[in-house]
């Protein structure tokens, strides 16, 4: 059995809440796994006691200061021990662990959804079918979100470690498009809009419902090409974020199968369209055949009595 570490997920010097599901994930195989939290400061590994690791290493330096591939690949590859490692499947850890993976000569299986002994299962194809690997060695795996349970309890105390990796380059200032909103990749619910919106302001509508459910909003690729309001990072799809809801709401889009690719992993799938042959309907728990501007009143209003 190859020892297994864990890469926390950070947002904003915090330890995110899905690495406990990736502790989970690492905990199939066996043993009690290391959990190293990428920090500029030693306490925000804190934020990692009651997740479940064997041990936790807060890795500590001013190259984690905002993400950059090559700087944070480096950095960690100085710290993490030998042995399979598992992080997320956010666009930036699926990016560090194919890096780790290479400076290692090891393997990396991205988005798996299912490891069971040394079996690790993820989609292809844009998610037409499913491979499943053996590993036979060390490996570096990328976990999706929503499928291990998070693991509790564990490691309190955290071994800190000063990490340059020699770090040539590092990202000095991020500037990123202002928005309060949840993440489409982090949020339990998403509603989305398409083409079908028919305007940028639109998605005010699919705002007012987000607001009253907690969700985040999401667009298709035409919404996004069609319109400049509408940004990249909101795109779900092959192209865009890949996302693993409970609950994805899909309103005024087609079906494509490249934004299929992107969230028809969700728990359940809502569509809103006013054509009844769209193909999203294929792939929906529960369909609403009518204009957005029909149905998204009526279902906003129900959701507001249930919120109460
Ligand atoms: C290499 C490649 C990568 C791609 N990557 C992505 C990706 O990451 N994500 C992605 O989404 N797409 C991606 N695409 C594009 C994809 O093929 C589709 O073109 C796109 O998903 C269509 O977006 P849509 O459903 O919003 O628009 P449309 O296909 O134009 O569908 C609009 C839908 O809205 C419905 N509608 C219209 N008016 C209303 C109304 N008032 N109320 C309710 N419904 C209404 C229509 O019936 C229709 O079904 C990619 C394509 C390629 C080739």
């Amino acid at each position: 059995m190859t020892q297994t570490i864990v890469i926390a997920e950070m947002n904003n010097n915090a330890v995110h809440p899905s690495t406990a599901e990736l502790v989970s994930a690492a905990k199939t195989f066996g043993g009690e796994p290391t959990l190293v939290v990428p920090c500029t400061d030693a306490s925000h590994a804190s934020g990692a006691q009651g997740m479940g690791a064997g041990s936790i290493i807060a890795a500590k330096s001013a190259a984690f200061t905002h993400y950059d591939a090559s700087a944070w690949a480096t950095a960690l590859d100085a710290v993490v021990p030998q042995g399979t490692i598992i992080t997320s499947a956010s666009p930036q850890s699926k990016d560090m662990a194919a890096r780790l993976a290479a400076r290692r000569n090891i393997a990396v299986v991205q988005d798996a959804v299912s490891i069971e002994g040394s079996n690790i299962t993820s989609p292809v194809y844009s998610g037409k079918a499913m491979q499943t690997v053996a590993a036979t060695g060390p490996v570096v795996i990328s976990v999706r979100s929503n499928v291990f349970a998070a693991a509790t309890g564990g490691a309190g105390d955290v071994t800190v470690i000063d990490t340059d990796g020699d770090v040539a380059t590092s990202v000095q200032e991020f500037m990123a498009r202002a928005s309060e909103r949840l993440d489409v990749s982090e949020a339990n619910i998403v509603i989305s809009g398409g083409r079908g919106m028919g305007s940028p302001e639109n998605f005010a509508h699919l705002e007012a419902v987000a607001d009253t459910i907690g969700a985040a909003v999401g667009a298709s690729r035409a919404a996004v090409d069609t319109w400049e309001a509408i940004p990249h990072a909101m795109q779900v799809g092959q192209t865009g974020k890949t996302v693993n809801p409970n609950l994805y709401i899909a309103v005024g889009i087609s079906g494509a199968i490249q934004h299929l690719a992107g969230m028809r992993s969700s728990k359940y799938i809502v569509a809103i369209n006013k054509d009844a042959d769209a193909p999203i309907f294929q792939h929906a728990d529960y369909g609403i055949v009518a204009t957005w501007e029909e149905a998204l009143p009526v279902l906003h209003e129900s959701l507001k009595g249930m919120m109460g």
